[in-house]
């Protein structure tokens, strides 16, 4: 059986990474990365509202998609592309398989290395004429099986 995992980093190996990086450790990027460790997968949008509802740094909504899309393209987040075609950021850029909740739109780490494998093995060996394989996200597509306690 699959576990829930949420490993999510901390702020002071938030701030290495950006130094690894040559990236400087701005109150905009540490308020994005803030709401980032407690969401783990976010738009843009909802980074941008959970910013503003925190109040206390000022940023606009494109700088927050230009800093989430730096910190992807620097390897520090991941871009995940919903089955819904919504663009999340993930704080965890290692390899993962996701649970996909097609009722509240959201997405959940699971730790299921054997499935990986076996996902990488099945179709890692096939040739699909014209193209060659990037990579291979798993994402189960599934609802709750119980409604959310408030
Ligand atoms: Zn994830």
């Amino acid at each position: 059986m699959a576990k829930l995992k949420k490993r999510v980093n901390d702020m002071e190996a938030f701030r290495r990474m950006l130094a690894t990086q040559d990236l400087k450790a701005t109150p905009q990027r540490i308020a994005v990365h803030e709401v980032m460790m407690e969401k783990v997968h976010a738009s843009a949008d909802t980074v941008y509202d959970a910013i503003m509802e925190k109040g206390g740094c000022k940023i606009t909504r494109a700088s927050v998609y230009n800093i989430l899309s730096g910190l992807a393209d620097a390897g520090i987040y991941a871009r995940r592309m919903t089955s819904s075609s919504k663009m999340l950021f993930d704080v965890n850029a290692y390899r993962h398989i996701h649970l996909y909740d097609t009722r509240n739109h959201e997405l959940m780490d699971i730790e299921a290395d054997d499935l990986l494998a076996a996902a990488d093995m099945g179709i890692r060996r096939r040739r699909f004429r014209g193209y060659k394989i990037d990579d291979i996200e798993v994402h189960i597509l599934c609802h709750p099986t119980r409604k959310k306690l408030i």
